[in-house]
């Protein structure tokens, strides 16, 4: 049976029941159906335009309520449009006749019909597109919301089946606690889609483009996170791989837990710090549980991404002492705000951006939302009293950043003293070099900071100008580039020269096959997903720093991808046979 390939996130495999979610909301996927579905569609293209049709009335009422009457009349065009039969009927013909799912036929009907008004010679009618354009995303609004539902209704866990999906889906749909697995076209594997699903340990294959043009609900499905593989419809022999490679990761997973209190030092004696990434404080006792001596990334905008409104002081103190009570004694670094690119809170009110990754994102949309970030620093501060906190600036691409966010919390902090809470006033301050401008200036970030810690998931993709997210360039997003390991030496350097402990977070650190070579290069902290700790500990415990400084000397030399990637996985299977 079918057998797709894409980019495996963690590694669980699952099999189940596939549900398909027509997720984007202006460009649908192309999505076929079997003839016996075609029934179920055309009964939801009825219910979707019955459900829209309602809708506009009572907005009209509301707003007319509001502004007028006339006013309201906006929405009879709207209506009108809804009430007639003609559009309905030829949207049915694109079910029954070419197969087409209910969103995509209304989407390419939708399409085809805004471009004749767009064409049209009156202004008037041009000007109508707009309200196709608004009535198409109402429709399709409806026909995924509905999917949507499947989802939360009662029954098994199911597999999710998307062109894409926002971090904050995945969230909305793990706390449902029936998601089992999901497959996507779109994504990368430094994706937030992807860090999510593998922090939240499901199984997930992402970038595989075409996939919600192969699944209908219902198929079947097997989701291999290990291999990126997803297989449809799977035959006896394909049933027989998939329960053989999951007994394998069972064993595996059972003999790298073994490591859990063994400690992460080289064969000639020297440690290495391993942290646990988390976005929820609920992830803590997992990342203890797998051997982490701390927290080294809490990215916290999670907590602002489950809810459509974003949590008060209170909440997130909350949320932050959840965190350091599970932690112990142990250090939690918490970065702050790392809102925009992909990570778009769902209660709306963001403004679109042409390049998300380049626009107000992070620090720089945190630095112009104080009432946002400043209950956030009051929050860490007050939380400050119960533990080894550390604050940890994103994105930070100019030392004026650094300087304006340390300015806003000496702020912070002088307001809660005269309220007289208590807290520490000498909470370690870092920032994340994850731009290449940070990198390049590491030494003087260093002189103003406590610690830095490596972003490579960002540092890649400005550095590479390979969007992290983009499943059509994700062959060229690589940590192996000889820039991303010079870059990485250089910040090591000028980072310790300049006074401030450096460490690594992002998924690069996670990764066994880049151990030996960031231990060569002098990284001793790294922090990273859960489920990869007992495999990067079973490295560092099978190598000594003069293995590591002859990789990183030999690495140093190459000049292509290639060959360092050959050389690393050879090297690593020298000490780790069955990596
Ligand atoms: C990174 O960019 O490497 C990082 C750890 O931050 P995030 O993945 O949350 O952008
Ligand atoms: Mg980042």
């Amino acid at each position: 049976m079918p057998l797709k390939r894409g980019i495996g996130i963690s590694s669980g495999v699952v099999i189940g029941e596939a549900v398909v979610l027509d997720t984007n909301e202006t460009r649908m996927p192309k999505r076929m159906i079997p003839p016996e579905q075609v029934q179920g569609e055309l009964a939801l293209l009825d219910r979707v335009f019955e459900s829209a049709k309602s809708e506009v009335a009572s907005e009209r009422v509301q707003f007319s309520a509001r502004a007028g009457a006339e006013l309201a009349d906006i929405f009879g065009f709207h209506e009108g449009w809804l009430s007639d039969s003609k559009p309905r009927k030829e949207i049915a013909a694109l079910i029954s006749e070419k197969l087409y799912s209910a969103a995509y036929a209304i989407s390419i009907f939708m399409r085809r019909y805004r471009r004749r008004f767009q064409e049209m010679a009156s202004p008037f009618l041009q000007e109508r597109a707009r309200d196709i354009l608004d009535i198409e995303r109402r429709l399709i609004r409806h026909a995924t919301g509905e999917m949507h539902q499947e989802l939360s209704a009662e029954g098994d866990p199911k597999i999710v089946i998307a062109h894409d999906l926002t971090p904050s889906q995945i969230v909305l749909m793990e706390k449902s606690g029936r998601l089992l697995g999901l497959a996507t076209d779109a994504g990368g594997a430094t994706s937030h889609t992807a860090i999510i699903a593998a922090g939240l340990g499901i199984p997930a294959v992402v970038g595989l483009e075409d996939i919600t043009s192969n699944v209908s609900g219902g198929d079947t499905v097997v989701i291999d996170g290990l291999h990126g593989v997803v297989i449809i419809n799977p035959d006896e022999a394909q049933r027989g791989e998939y329960t053989a490679t999951a007994a394998q990761l069972k064993e595996l997973r059972a003999s790298l837990d073994q490591l859990r209190d063994l400690p992460a030092e080289t064969k000639d004696g020297e440690r290495v710090e391993l942290l646990g990434n988390i976005e929820f404080p609920s992830e803590v006792d997992g990342c203890i549980a797998k051997g982490a001596s701390g927290i080294g990334l809490f990215r916290t905008e999670f907590l602002f991404l489950q809810q459509p409104t974003p949590p008060d002081e209170e909440q997130q103190y909350q949320a932050y002492c959840q965190a350091l009570e599970a932690v112990g004694d142990r250090p939690l670094v918490i970065r702050t705000l790392d809102l925009g690119g992909d990570k778009i809170h769902p209660g709306g009110g963001w403004e679109a951006e042409r390049n998300p990754f380049l626009g107000l994102r992070s620090i720089r949309y945190s630095l112009q939302h104080l009432p946002l970030f400043r209950p956030q620093l009051r929050a860490i501060v007050r939380a400050s009293a119960h533990g080894d906190v550390r604050i940890m600036f994103p994105l930070i691409s100019r030392i004026m950043e650094l300087r304006q966010a340390k300015f806003v919390l000496n702020l912070v902090m002088e307001e809660l003293e005269d309220e007289g809470y208590e807290f520490k006033n000498t909470i370690p301050i870092g920032v994340m070099v994850e731009t290449p401008a940070a990198a390049i200036c590491a030494r003087e970030l260093a002189h103003e900071t406590d610690f830095m810690s490596i972003g490579t998931n960002d540092l890649i993709q400005y550095t590479l100008a390979v969007d992290r997210t983009n499943e059509r360039v994700s062959q060229l997003f690589t940590p192996a580039d000889p820039s991303i390991i010079r870059l990485i030496r250089s910040v090591v350097r000028h980072g310790r020269r300049g006074g401030s402990s450096v460490s690594m977070c992002g998924e690069m650190a996670g990764d066994p096959m880049f151990t030996i070579l960031l231990v060569g290069l002098g990284l001793r902290s790294f922090s990273m997903a859960a489920g990869n700790i007992p495999r990067v500990k079973k490295v560092i415990r099978a190598i000594t720093l003069t293995d590591a400084e002859r990789v990183r000397r030999r690495v140093m030399g190459f000049e292509t991808e290639r060959e360092v990637l050959n050389y690393l996985r050879d090297e690593t299977r020298k000490v780790w046979e069955e990596f």
